[in-house]
C-alpha cells in the first residue's frame, strides 16, 4: 500500500483539512509514514507546496506530490479542500501516473570563504542587493552576456514563472516546457549602462551565471528561503536533473489557470 504523509501550513483550516484526510486514508488502508512516503499531500497554498518540496527535497527523485489548496485554486494545488473525497478515490486507482516539472540547480560560491552550496528550488532563486546598486556580469554559457546594474536578477523555472517572475515583468511560460528564464529586477538603462532589457528564455542545456564585481554583501533567495547578506563569488544555474512529480494531478489547463488567477473569469465559465 502507498506510504502518505500529510504537510499542512498552519492555517485551521488547512489543520482540519489535515485531520479529515488522515482519518480518511488511514481508514481507506493507506499508510502514514512522514519520513519515506511515496506520496506528499500538502494542505494550504501554493506556498505549502514550496515548503513541502524543500522538506522532502532530498527524495525528490522517489516521491510523488498533490497540493490541496484550502483558499483559492493555485499552480502546484489541483484540488480543494471539498473534494477530497475523490481524491482518495482517484488515490485508491493510482497506477504511478504522474506530470513532472523542471526544477532549477543552483550553485552558489561565497567569496569570503571560497565554498559551494547546492540548492534546488522549485519557483525561482534572486540575487539582490540592498541600498546601492547591484553590479554583477551575467554569462550565458560561460560567455559574458552583459554588465547588470540595477537591484538584482531573478532566475525561474517554468511553474515559477506566474510567481515573483511575473512580478518583475517576465513571461509566463508553459511548465510542459524546459526552460529557465531570467528576468531583471529595476535595471539601470541608460546613455553609459546597458542591459538587455527584457527577460532571456534559455535553452535546456544552457548555464547562466552571475558574477557580482562588487565587495559588498547579496541577498540570495531560493523560492521562500533568504539567506543573511554576504559577499558572493558567483551563481551558477542550470536546470537540475532531477525533476518534481505530480500525481492526481489535473495541469492540463494551465492557460485556464492563468486566465482564472490574473485575469479573473470564474474557473466554471
Ligand atoms: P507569499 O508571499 O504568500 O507568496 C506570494 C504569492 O505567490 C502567494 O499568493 C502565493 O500563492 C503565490 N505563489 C507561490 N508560488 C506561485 C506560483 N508558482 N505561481 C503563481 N503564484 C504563486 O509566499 P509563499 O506562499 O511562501 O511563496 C513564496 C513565493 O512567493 C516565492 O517563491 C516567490 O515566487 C513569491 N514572491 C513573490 C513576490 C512578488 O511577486 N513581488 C515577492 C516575494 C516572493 P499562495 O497564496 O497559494 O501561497
Ligand atoms: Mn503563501
Amino acid at each position: 500500500m502507498m506510504k502518505v504523509t500529510i504537510y499542512a501550513n498552519s492555517n485551521p483550516k488547512s489543520k482540519k483539512v489535515a485531520t479529515e484526510l488522515h482519518t480518511k486514508l488511514t481508514a481507506a488502508g493507506f499508510e502514514i509514514d512522514d519520513y519515506a512516503p511515496d506520496l506528499v499531500l500538502s494542505v494550504g497554498g501554493d506556498g505549502t507546496l514550496l515548503s513541502a518540496f524543500h522538506h522532502y527535497s532530498d527524495m525528490v527523485d522517489q516521491v510523488r506530490f498533490v497540493g490541496v489548496h484550502t483558499g483559492h485554486l493555485g499552480f502546484y494545488t489541483d484540488w480543494r479542500d471539498y473534494e477530497i473525497d475523490q481524491l482518495i478515490a482517484g488515490l485508491k486507482d493510482d497506477n504511478g501516473q504522474s506530470v513532472t516539472y523542471p526544477l532549477l540547480s543552483v550553485e552558489i560560491t561565497y567569496a569570503d570563504t571560497g565554498e559551494t552550496d547546492h540548492y534546488l528550488a522549485l519557483n525561482e532563486s534572486t540575487l539582490k542587493k540592498l541600498g546601492s546598486t547591484m553590479v554583477a556580469d551575467v554569462y550565458i554559457q560561460d560567455e559574458l552576456f552583459e554588465r547588470f546594474r540595477g537591484d538584482g536578477l531573478c532566475v525561474s523555472t517554468p511553474t515559477g514563472s506566474t510567481a515573483y517572475n511575473k512580478s518583475v515583468g517576465g513571461a509566463v511560460i508553459h511548465p510542459r516546457l524546459d526552460a529557465l528564464q531570467m528576468a531583471e529586477i529595476a535595471s539601470i538603462n541608460n546613455r553609459v549602462f546597458r542591459t538587455l532589457g527584457s527577460p532571456v528564455i534559455v535553452a535546456p542545456y544552457e548555464t547562466i551565471t552571475i558574477k557580482p564585481q562588487q565587495q559588498s554583501h547579496f541577498i540570495f533567495t531560493a523560492d521562500q528561503m533568504d539567506t543573511q547578506p554576504r559577499p558572493i563569488q558567483q551563481i551558477r544555474y542550470s536546470i537540475a536533473n532531477r525533476r518534481i512529480a505530480f500525481a492526481q494531478h489535473r495541469h492540463n489547463r494551465f492557460w485556464q489557470r492563468v486566465e482564472t488567477s490574473f485575469i479573473g473569469l470564474e474557473e466554471d465559465q
